[in-house]
């Protein structure tokens, strides 16, 4: 890269705001997609919208290629580097900017973590949905841009279904904001074109996300099952009496064994389990749950433990939202094949 791009880079960003060191640039190689590797050619870790601005215009000029990077967690390579590019690393952009509780809506930058939103509103009632199995590292960004979702999507939808509006620079360093203070603005549906879009069409620099009330009861269960055909047939029997659990997750033996090895949540040594959870009104989750326990009878589970205390729905809910990276000690690197059929 040009001397004078670099020293255009390190002037608006700051000494402390750019990594040129081989070294260091080892850090940003690779995302959670471990098999694909490149170094970039300088990053950059901008603190305002504007150096974001200046940094995406300072490219435009010199036709410089530039990668926006949240967190490095994502599984699709879409944070990998250009080797002859800029990477804009938006980890020092993690502020929460405002929370308008009476409006259910927070206001964040997009380095902000996906955990860290619920847990700004956690204490006047309130939860941020999409909960991908990454949230304790994975930022808001990188949600936005990978339209991520959670075990909990099957009721609550994905991030394109709470992001209200985003600020964002264009790839010639144009400033935008689409969406507004509420869901479904009225024109074209930019904003649902952005999300997803996995950084290909501008950086965010600020994000406006609803928020949920938190549900008045929440029941978990945990059933065992002698295959994965039997766990499938409970799953087919609770969609077929109507229930929309807040989440059903199947794990197999491989991915039990894994986890338990990752995080011991002491699940049972079992082909296959189902983590089952209703969330709403009360009187509405405790007669569901009941029907939900019957039908994880009739397709013949072999255990079911009820979650008790917050504690052991934690338990159930680290076991499985661990599964993923134990999936490590399996393989160095693997492939997720997501499908999606009608049940
Ligand atoms: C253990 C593990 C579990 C996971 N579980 C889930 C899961 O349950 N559900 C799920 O959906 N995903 C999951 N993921 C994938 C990943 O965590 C998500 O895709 C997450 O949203 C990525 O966030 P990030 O901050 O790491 O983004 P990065 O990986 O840094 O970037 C992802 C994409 O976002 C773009 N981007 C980042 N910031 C911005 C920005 N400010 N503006 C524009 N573009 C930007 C990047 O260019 C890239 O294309 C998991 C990953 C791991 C490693």
């Amino acid at each position: 890269m040009e001397s004078h791009v670099i020293t255009g880079l390190e002037r608006i960003v700051g000494p402390d705001g750019i990594v040129r060191d081989d070294g260091e640039l080892l850090t940003y190689e690779t995302d959670g997609l471990v098999k694909l590797r490149s170094k970039p050619g300088v990053a950059v870790l901008p603190t305002s919208a504007e150096q974001v601005q200046r940094v995406v215009r300072l490219c435009h000029e010199h036709k410089v290629p530039f990668v926006a990077r949240g967190q490095g967690t994502g599984l699709s390579g879409g944070a990998m580097p250009h080797p002859d590019g800029v990477l804009i690393v938006m980890t020092r952009m993690n502020r929460i900017l405002d929370v308008d509780i009476p409006n259910r809506r927070i206001t964040v930058e997009p380095g902000v973590m996906n955990l860290d939103v619920s847990k700004a509103v956690a204490g006047a009632g309130y939860y941020y949905a999409p909960d991908p199995s990454s949230q304790v590292i994975c930022s808001i960004g990188g949600n936005l841009a990978e339209n991520s979702g959670g075990a909990h999507c099957l009721k609550y939808g994905f991030t394109v279904h709470h992001v209200l509006g985003v600020e964002a620079v264009l790839p010639d360093g144009e400033l935008v904001r689409l969406g507004g203070p509420a869901l479904d603005a009225p024109g074209l549906d930019l904003l649902g074109v952005l999300v997803g879009s996995e950084g290909t069409l501008a950086v965010v620099t600020k994000v406006v996300l609803n928020l949920l009330r938190k549900p008045a009861a929440v029941e978990t269960l945990l059933a065992a099952f002698d295959s994965t055909e039997a766990a499938g047939n409970a799953v087919s029997g609770i969609i077929g009496a109507g229930i929309i659990p807040a989440a059903v997750e199947m794990m197999d033996r491989v991915t039990i064994e894994a986890a338990e090895a990752a995080v011991h949540p002491n699940f049972p040594k079992t082909e296959a389990i189902l983590i089952v959870e209703l969330d709403g009104a009360e009187a509405d989750v405790s007669a569901l749950f009941t029907r939900v326990e019957e039908v994880c009878n009739e397709a013949r589970a072999s255990e079911i433990q009820i979650a008790r205390t917050a504690e052991q729905r934690a338990r159930f809910w680290q076991g499985r939202k661990a599964a993923y990276a134990a999936m490590g000690r399996v393989s160095q690197s693997y492939y997720v094949q997501e499908v999606v059929i009608p049940v």
